[in-house]
């Protein structure tokens, strides 16, 4: 048996944290924040209940593996909700379409009842060619290790392979080999932001996250996302694992070997193996020593040339009454969805907030969330970065308040005016993004997918220090909650049985 510490109690490290209790090893979480969950937050405001992190659970095969694998079934913890319409997509034209919550083929007919059937067709090609890519990097590339570029080159024999991924490709590229409709474009354009990146510059391998909501569902969870890490948290103390809240780690002893880290404060704790599921820059930059950070370069330069992810500007809205035609996943796209890279990325001039953004909502058709004839919403806006340091800086006095009023201002314009209706409203800006969770920028997904061999620079889960991981959406294979789960399992894989 080893004693494990793992630093932060986010899902990575706590899906982790479980699978290692279960394998038989002696397990201490030790977390900065006063509760568990990282970036699946949660705020509670007279009666309303708003999570303000993931509103969306794709592939849930890989919680239900981490349940069955610590003990019990993921449904007898949570009751997870298909969605009869998964999202209401309002394009710049004032065309909406409803996509079903699951089903390559209702989408594709939905599709068409608002695009017309040539586009419904070419979604349908879209995904067949999706399914091949998600056939052949699940197993290599999504639930192993990956070994830097390296792991690129002992696949290059297999031509097939690579011509399934267009590896030279981009996502938006990929899309304009299919799909003709502007609208539709702007759609699959989306899917890049679910991994923080540009679809100018991710890979066309990202077709396979529309392919994966569509065929294997985009799910609620019952009482608010969050309910899943309660679950997850409950697993862990029910496997013995330690959780200690306000507790920061601020050194991991490397020398001569991993023994274990030191608090904000001084005080030691021992541990043969240390998993940190802090963002890996923080690890890299400030947790080890200068001689293990001469021991982990390759990996530290890597991480320099990678672009971190974008970051987000959330609004939370308590509101009388109900938005007519409105869904439980609302997007309103607006005219220039490149303007908003632009913004974003801050790639000709310095980054900004976006003047025309996106608009996402989440209003929870949930009676645990929402009090009758009112709305919880969850609005979330692409942002860049905060950078103080020269970039975009987040904590300018009075910025905060007045985007937030530029963003209900253009959601008016494009047909839903709330603003007499609010009862409560609180904004959080990239910079309270990481305040609250560490992430550095408040980067919702580490580094982005921008750049072809994004993938192949992410800091691998196994370190170049014997007993030292890595686990979480910074790390392989990237971010959100899926493959979180999935970085998880291969951190315990590699471990193993005590
Ligand atoms: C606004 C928003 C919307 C999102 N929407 C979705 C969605 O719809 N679907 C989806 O699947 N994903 C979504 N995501 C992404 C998803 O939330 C993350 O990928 C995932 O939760 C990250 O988990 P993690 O394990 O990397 O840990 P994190 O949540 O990043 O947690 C890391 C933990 O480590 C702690 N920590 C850091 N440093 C230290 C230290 N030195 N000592 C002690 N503790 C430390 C932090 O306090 C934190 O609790 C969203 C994220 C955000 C922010």
């Amino acid at each position: 048996m080893a004693n494990v510490v793992v630093i932060g109690a986010g899902m990575g490290g706590m899906a982790c944290a479980a699978r290692l209790a279960s394998k038989g090893h002696a397990v201490t979480v030790l977390e900065h924040n006063e509760t568990w969950g990282g970036k699946l937050g949660v705020v509670s405001h007279d009666g309303h209940v708003f999570d303000t992190g993931p509103s969306l659970l794709t592939l849930p095969a890989v919680y239900r593996d981490l349940f069955l694998k610590t003990g019990g079934a993921l449904e007898d913890s949570i009751e997870l909700v298909d969605l009869e319409t998964a999202f209401r997509y309002q394009f710049a034209d004032g065309t909406v379409l409803k996509m079903p919550g699951v089903g390559i083929g209702r989408c594709a007919e939905a599709i068409g009842d608002a695009l017309g059937g040539e586009s419904a067709l070419q979604w349908r090609e879209f995904m067949r060619r999706a399914a091949k890519m998600w056939a052949v990097t699940r197993k290599p590339f999504l639930e192993s290790e990956l070994h830097g570029m390296k792991s690129l080159v002992s696949m290059s024999w297999r031509i097939g392979d690579l011509r399934t991924i267009s590896p030279t490709k981009t996502l938006r590229e990929m899309a304009q080999h299919y799909i003709s409709d502007p609208r539709l474009l702007t759609l699959v354009d989306r899917y890049a932001t679910y991994t923080g990146s540009d679809p100018r510059r991710a890979p066309a391998a990202l077709a396979t996250v529309p392919y994966v909501e569509q065929m294997f569902g985009a799910y609620h969870v019952s009482g608010g996302l969050r309910e899943l890490g309660r679950a997850l948290y409950q697993r862990a103390i029910d496997l013995g694992v330690t959780f200690e809240f306000s507790s920061t780690v601020e050194n991991i002893a490397t020398e001569p070997k991993v023994s274990g880290v030191t608090l904000v404060g001084g005080r030691f704790v021992s541990a043969d193996i240390v998993v940190a599921n802090a963002d890996a820059s923080l690890v890299y930059g400030s947790l080890i020593s200068a001689t293990a950070q001469q021991q982990t370069k390759p990996a530290r330069t890597a991480l320099a040339k990678s672009t971190p992810s974008l970051s987000g500007f959330s609004i939370l809205v308590a509101a009388n009454g109900k938005t007519p035609d409105f869904e439980h996943h609302n997007v309103f796209f607006p005219q220039n969805y490149d303007a908003e890279f632009e913004s974003v990325f801050g790639y000709t001039s310095k980054a900004k907030p976006v003047a025309d953004p996106t608009i996402y909502i989440c209003s929870p058709s949930d009676s645990k969330m929402t009090p009758d004839g009112k709305e919880s919403w969850f609005l979330l806006v692409n942002a860049p970065r905060h950078d103080a340091a020269g970039g975009m800086d987040w904590n300018q006095p009075g910025l905060k308040e007045n985007y937030a009023d530029q963003i209900l201002q253009t959601l008016a314009a494009r047909g839903v005016d709330v603003t007499n209706r609010i009862t409560w409203q609180a904004a959080s800006s990239p910079a309270d993004l990481e305040r609250n969770t560490m992430a550095p920028g408040g980067s919702i997904y580490g580094t982005s997918s921008n750049g072809m061999r994004s993938a192949f620079l992410r800091p691998e889960n196994v370190t170049k220090i014997p007993n030292l991981y890595l686990v979480g959406g910074s790390s392989h294979p990237g971010g959100g909650l899926p493959l979180v789960g999935m970085s998880a399992e291969i951190v315990a894989n590699h471990i193993g049985r005590a």
